[in-house]
Formats: C-alpha cells, sequence, structure tokens
C-alpha cells in the first residue's frame, strides 16, 4: 500500500485526480463511517459523490445483491428479466405526471446521453439548451452538455448544437439583484438567447434542479415555473437531471418538487442503486413511443444493479429516509449558517436538504479555491470526508447518506468548526472580512 500513490501515477491516466495530499485508500464501509487502509475511520459526508444513499453495508441491498449473485448477474436487455420490469414500474409509479417509461443503461452519462437523443427523436428539433455551470457527463455530447470548460477534456463535445443560457447563481447574480428583489432575470433571459444563439427550434432544456459538480448552486423557487414555459414554446422539452438531487435528496422525493413544474424526461444514476452502477432514463408514453431503435445496453438493466435500485427505493421508503433528509438537512443549515456568521470567508451556505455547499471567498466575493482546498485537507486529517466543487473550486459539498443521524450531524458540524478555525489561523488577513452571505427566501 505504502507506494499505492506511484503505482496509481503510472498506471492510471494523470486526469484521474484524488482529493487529499496523503492518499486516502479506502477498504470498508459501515453506514455513515468508512475505514481506510491504516484502519482509520471516517464519517463520511459525501458518500462516493452522493451514491451511497442509503448508507454503506446496508444489509438489505447486500442481502439482494447476494441473492441475485447467485441467480443470474447478467443477460443484457435483449432479454427480458423481472429485476427490470419491476424497476421500470416502480419508477413509473413513482415518479411525476404521466412518465412512465424507462431505458437503463449503467452512468449518469448514459441516461443523459439517451435523454438528448430521446427528445431530439421525438421533437425532430436538434438544438439542445443547457445551464452555464452544469455537469452532464463526460461522453463528448455530455461534455458538450457540460456548462465548465474544465470538464470538456479541452474542447470535447462543443461543436454540438448546444447552447448555456444563465443559471440561476443568486449569490453571485449577474443582473444584481438579491433573492427579495429578485424577477427571475436569469431565466426570462432565456428568450432572448434562444432567438439570438440558437436555430429558434429546440429539442431539449437539460438542467439540474440543484447544480451538483457546478457547487450545488440552488435556484429560487420559481425559477423552473418561469424557464420551462419560455423552453416549451421553441419546441423543447424539459429534461430533469435528477442525478445527484433524486430519491429523498433534497427532502422531497425529487428535487423539481420544489419547483412546481413536472419534466418530459428525468435521468437518475448515482443514489439510485446505492452504489451500484446504474443509469435510467424516464419518459412519458408518447415521447417514448419515438424512441423505437433499435437501441441496446449490454449491462443497462443487469439484474444486480436492478436489484440493488429496488433494494434502495425500498429502504428509502420503510426506513422514512426523504423525511430524515429534510430534517436532518435543517438541522445541517443551521449549522452551517452559524459557521459562516462565525467565519465570513465561508461567504455562501445554499442548497436543500441534505445537500448544502459552502463557498469560499475573499473580499468582494473573490473566490477562494485555495481556502476551500485547505477546509477539504483540514476536515480528512480530523476525520470528516466532504467534496469540492463549483466553477471556481470555490465550493465545498456536504452530502451524507440519507441515513445521518442527528449526533452524526452535530459531530460533523464540530469537526467543521474546528477545520475553519485552522484555516482562519493560517490566514490572518481574513480577519476583517465582512458578511457577504445572502438569504434565500
Ligand atoms: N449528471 C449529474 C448531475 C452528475 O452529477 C453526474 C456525475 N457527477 C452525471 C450526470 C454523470 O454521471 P456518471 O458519472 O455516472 O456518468
Amino acid at each position: 500500500m505504502a507506494n499505492i500513490k506511484d503505482r496509481q501515477k503510472r498506471y492510471l491516466v494523470p486526469g484521474v485526480t484524488t482529493y487529499y495530499e496523503k492518499p486516502l485508500v479506502l477498504v470498508k464501509g459501515d453506514g455513515r463511517r468508512v475505514t481506510d487502509a491504516t484502519g482509520r475511520t471516517y464519517l463520511d459526508f459525501f458518500g462516493g459523490i452522493l451514491t451511497v444513499s442509503v448508507g454503506h453495508a446496508h444489509p438489505a441491498i447486500a442481502a439482494a445483491v447476494t441473492d441475485q449473485v447467485n441467480q443470474l448477474v447478467h443477460t443484457s436487455t435483449l432479454y427480458i428479466t423481472e429485476p427490470m420490469v419491476d424497476l421500470a414500474e416502480k419508477l413509473a409509479e413513482i415518479t411525476p405526471g404521466d412518465l412512465e417509461q424507462s431505458f437503463f443503461t449503467t452512468s449518469g452519462t448514459e441516461a443523459n446521453e439517451t435523454a438528448v437523443a430521446m427528445a431530439q427523436l421525438a421533437t425532430g428539433h436538434q438544438d439542445v439548451l443547457a445551464l452555464r455551470h452544469s455537469y452532464s457527463g463526460r461522453s463528448q455530447a455530455a461534455m458538450g452538455l457540460t456548462g465548465q470548460s474544465a470538464w470538456k477534456l479541452g474542447g470535447a463535445g462543443m461543436a454540438l448544437p448546444i447552447r448555456h443560457t444563465q443559471n440561476a447563481y443568486c449569490y453571485r447574480c449577474p443582473f444584481g439583484k438579491t433573492p427579495d428583489r429578485c424577477g427571475l432575470e436569469c431565466a426570462r433571459d432565456a428568450e432572448a438567447f434562444i432567438r439570438t444563439a440558437t436555430s429558434g427550434r429546440l429539442a431539449a432544456l437539460i438542467a439540474e434542479p440543484i447544480q451538483g459538480v457546478g457547487g450545488f448552486i440552488t435556484p429560487p423557487p420559481a425559477f423552473f415555473q418561469e424557464l420551462v414555459p419560455i423552453v416549451r414554446k421553441f419546441g423543447g422539452l424539459f429534461i430533469d437531471d435528477e442525478v445527484q438531487t433524486g430519491f429523498g435528496r433534497t427532502g422531497k422525493r425529487f428535487g423539481i418538487e420544489h419547483y412546481g413544474v413536472v419534466p418530459d424526461i428525468m435521468t437518475f444514476a448515482k443514489g439510485l442503486a446505492n452504489g451500484l452502477p446504474i443509469g435510467a432514463t424516464v419518459t412519458t408514453a408518447a415521447i417514448g413511443a419515438r424512441y423505437t431503435g433499435p437501441t441496446i445496453s449490454t449491462f443497462g438493466g443487469n439484474p444486480l444493479s436492478m436489484r440493488a435500485a429496488l433494494a434502495t427505493l425500498n429502504v428509502i421508503e420503510t426506513e422514512n429516509l426523504t423525511e430524515n433528509a429534510r430534517v436532518t438537512g435543517l438541522l445541517l443549515r443551521e449549522g452551517l449558517e452559524e459557521l459562516s456568521d462565525r467565519y465570513p470567508a465561508i461567504g455562501d451556505v445554499r442548497g436543500l436538504g441534505l445537500m448544502q455547499g459552502l463557498e469560499w471567498v475573499r473580499h468582494d466575493k473573490t473566490p477562494a479555491p485555495d481556502l476551500a482546498a485547505e477546509f477539504l485537507e483540514a476536515t480528512g486529517e480530523l476525520g470528516l470526508l466532504v467534496g469540492k466543487g463549483g466553477l471556481y473550486g470555490n465550493v465545498i459539498r456536504i452530502a451524507p447518506p440519507l441515513t445521518v443521524t442527528v449526533s452524526e450531524v452535530r459531530e460533523a458540524l464540530e469537526l467543521m468548526n474546528q477545520a475553519t478555525a485552522l484555516v482562519y489561523a493560517h490566514h490572518p488577513e481574513l480577519q476583517d472580512i465582512p458578511s457577504t452571505r445572502i438569504h434565500y427566501v
């Protein structure tokens, strides 16, 4: 293990970057805790990028997967298996509106690729609207959809007919507004943008209800009600990317439920199968009817991932985890706001439920990626795992498994308090930073 970083550097491409100066080699997980190769245990408040939704090594998931491993592992979408149809039926039942037809893949990237193809087939249009600061995945088209150049590998997907309209970044509102004076100019701007930057015939808008990799950017409640009708006016469908926000994470079943809009297509991955690879694209029968193919995914719909997903959804329901996310999320948010009150270099606190972000800044809201990196490093040393993100790399992402307890939230808050004090101790220049926090409505 000693030379694992050297071996990683030699045998994996350098694009595979990892958190932490000392390599963190995880070998075991249990609930909200993970253990590294030296035997040290950490409180996990990132869950493998919001993937471990019901906790590590949940017995119900382990039992379902073990049972399936002993029966049948894989067949491809060419054959009908019960777990695949069961999951499609379950998704039809719990998704909003009349969404009821699924196509399964093995990642969020593929789920979004599928959604865009579906929208193009259904509308006969090609142009796609995405939001600035978005993240959609790592295929050519998904990098094209992604609204952050750092994730485009030097320009992949940029030749596609995809344009990025304003997101709802209230902390840095490009229209100079604060939430109490917001006129949703960011959403309204889409009309002129579509008329100028596209053919005027849209296949779709793709958007995350809360932007994940973008730094947990959380739009005001009426954002999508303003934006989606504009998109529909130009013939486009609304693809709701719930890869990070789906299945209880935000304190409601889906992130978009906070926004009062019913999507035409939804995409899922990450937390749906509690860590097993999965991607799902769900749409209405009318839109699905145009997706005739032939189309196939070798591992999509594989019974292992399907069983894991069915068990995960069952645990979320029976353990009342959406409500737990709402309640513990409020406690987490309250503690983070207090932290920002004490340490205003944490300029913004935002998010919903168990998806909370901290944006690190210097004077005049100058993004401070170095401070975010030091905070991440300090929390790691103290035994807490969190994530990082944002266009400027200055946002800390906090997203524990939905099973998190009140005492674990308190423990994490105490560790974040200590980590912030350490960052401040290294940076006397932060002492006189005024608060720039905005108050979300
Ligand atoms: N959409 C969103 C919102 C995501 O956060 C991600 C992954 N970070 C993806 C799509 C791509 O998912 P995957 O990495 O499984 O391809």
